[in-house]
């Protein structure tokens, strides 16, 4: 065979890492994106000195971009700094209970003595829940692809003994019983888009990710990740197209059918395509002459789609010092809120915030005396509330930095940029189905298998990577399903 030529449909880190596995294999890579910057949810602000990382700031699993790297013969240290953060979050709740959370087992154990003493053996045997949990969940399923249903049969009996059935916040809660506790084990489905009451207990396997490999942020912000793997790719002859959405993509003849793609500059031809689309975009427009197509696009259409955001990013002509790098602040309801959010289809009064704040781990981030920070609070998706965001979002934003102002005293007149993104920006912006932030929800009835396959069924020649295909949505996730698309591609085109 010939020299293999591969479109990849989107810069998102899923994209990227697919783009760059396909690159080191030898295959042709054009990489098409809709955007003039690279990214996608990380995408790169810039204001009056203020640099903004738009979606992911806390970097797990570095192992998982160290291979990506590797991969292409490269080392991840040559490209990017990663700096520790240290507490990993600090968690604040409205009667004042604070716990910092950390991957320090002395301090995290200390914390835990601290606010919930008798549930300290609690959290040790949850803890050597979590490590089995991650040794099947991740280190043996997560980036391996679901193709056949036997695939899934063959895990089944694993994922029945981990009573993956259960939830995050249910498994918690047997092991402990301080209600802060529980919310502070709980929490980081959020992170990938799904209900802590509703998402399989596999998802504790984050806990165990997060102890184990640390959280860290790369110096120069998130953006600077992004580049460094741009760099990468072009550096081993993969080509990139900024502002290049891809309007259309036709399907040849044959069993090895070329894939015909259509931008504003011309058409193409292509012996294979990776879509780190949005899976409905990918399915409903760009395949929508392709009859085989529209089955998955009905189906995804019918999917429980993760919740929206809305994201508020400022900046500040004064420093904090006092400032964890991640804050979460946890708001009067938790299970109501979480319920609001995901399907009761109104815009809760209250609200649980996460608070990025950059310039602790990296000053640069900001003119000096300044801090760079953005806030964001989970909200319904456009399927579930039908919410005007272009009047809701300006006055939604106030009423979140009003409640900042409690903790950041000051805080609204030292403001002097802000810009704010709500769930129609997800629309609009990234092709977002729904407006969805992370794609299809993380239950357990669409995961693996059930979720849309790192290789599409029936069009031979279309592939699928990023938060919508295995395992799912996350940084680790998408470029963990880079690793099990390339890897289908490898055996079908015998790399
Ligand atoms: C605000 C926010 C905070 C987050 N925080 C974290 C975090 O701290 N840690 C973490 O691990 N994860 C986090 N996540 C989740 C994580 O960012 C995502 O799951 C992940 O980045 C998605 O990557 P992806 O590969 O699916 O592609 P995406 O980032 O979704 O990118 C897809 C790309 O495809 C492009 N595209 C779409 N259609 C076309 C077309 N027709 N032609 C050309 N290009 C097209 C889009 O423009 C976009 O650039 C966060 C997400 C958000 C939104």
């Amino acid at each position: 065979m010939g020299e293999l030529k591969a479109a990849v449909v989107g810069s998102g880190f899923g994209g990227l890492a697919a783009a760059i596995r396909l690159q080191a294999r030898g295959v042709r890579v054009t990489l098409f994106e809709a955007r003039d910057k690279p990214g996608g949810r990380a995408y790169v602000y810039e204001d009056q000195g203020f640099t903004f990382d738009a979606g992911p700031t806390v970097i797990t699993a570095p192992q998982c971009l160290e291979e990506l790297f590797a991969a292409a013969g490269r080392r991840m240290s040559d490209y990017v700094e990663l700096l520790p953060v240290t507490p990993f979050y600090r968690l604040v709740w409205p009667d004042g209970e604070t716990f910092d959370y950390s991957g320090d087992a002395a301090k995290l154990e200390a914390e835990i003595r601290r606010v919930a003493p008798d549930d300290l053996e609690g959290y040790r045997r949850f803890y050597a829940y979590t490590k089995k949990v991650y040794a099947k969940g991740y280190d043996e399923l997560g980036a391996v692809p679901f193709l056949r249903f036997s695939d899934m049969l063959r895990v089944a009996p694993d994922l029945a003994a981990l009573r993956a059935d259960r939830s995050v916040y249910g498994t918690v809660s047997r092991y402990v019983k301080n209600e802060h506790l529980r919310q502070a084990l709980s929490f980081h489905p959020l992170l990938v888009g799904g209900h802590p009451y509703r998402t399989s207990a596999i998802y504790t396997l984050i806990h165990h990710l997060e102890r184990q490999w640390g959280v860290w942020f790369p110096r120069g912000g998130t953006g600077a990740l992004i580049r460094g793997l741009v760099k990468l790719f072009t550096e081993i002859g993969g080509d990139v197209r900024l502002s290049s959405p891809v309007r259309r993509i036709d399907v040849g003849p044959g069993p090895r059918p070329k894939h015909t793609v259509t931008t504003d500059a011309g058409r193409d031809d292509f012996d294979l395509v990776v879509s780190n689309a949005d899976v409905h975009h990918t399915y409903a427009k760009l395949y929508r002459q392709e009859p085989r197509a529209a089955r998955m696009a009905r189906k995804v259409a019918r999917m429980t789609w993760s919740m929206s955001l809305v994201v508020i990013y400022f900046g500040t002509t004064r420093r904090y010092p006092e400032l964890a790098h991640h804050t979460i602040l946890f708001g009067p309801r938790y299970k109501g809120l979480l319920d609001d959010i995901f399907g009761a289809g109104v815009l809760a009064d209250d609200f649980s915030l996460y608070l990025h704040a950059p310039t602790v781990t990296d000053p640069s981030l900001a003119p000096p005396g300044g801090e760079a920070f953005y806030v964001l609070s989970p909200v319904p998706h456009l399927g579930t509330a039908a919410i005007d965001w272009a009047t809701a979002g300006p006055k939604y934003a106030d009423r979140i930095l009003e409640a900042l102002e409690a903790h950041l005293p000051g805080l609204r007149a030292s403001i002097v940029t802000r810009r704010v993104f709500t769930p129609a920006d997800f629309e609009t912006e990234l092709g977002a189905h729904h407006g969805s932030a992370f794609s299809v929800a993380p239950l357990l009835t669409q995961s693996a298998y059930f979720r849309p396959h790192n290789r599409d069924a029936r069009i031979p020649g279309l592939y699928l990577v990023g938060a919508g295909t295995h395992p799912g949505a996350g940084v680790p996730g998408v470029v963990n399903s880079a690793k099990a698309t390339v890897s289908v591609v490898e055996k079908d085109f015998v790399l």
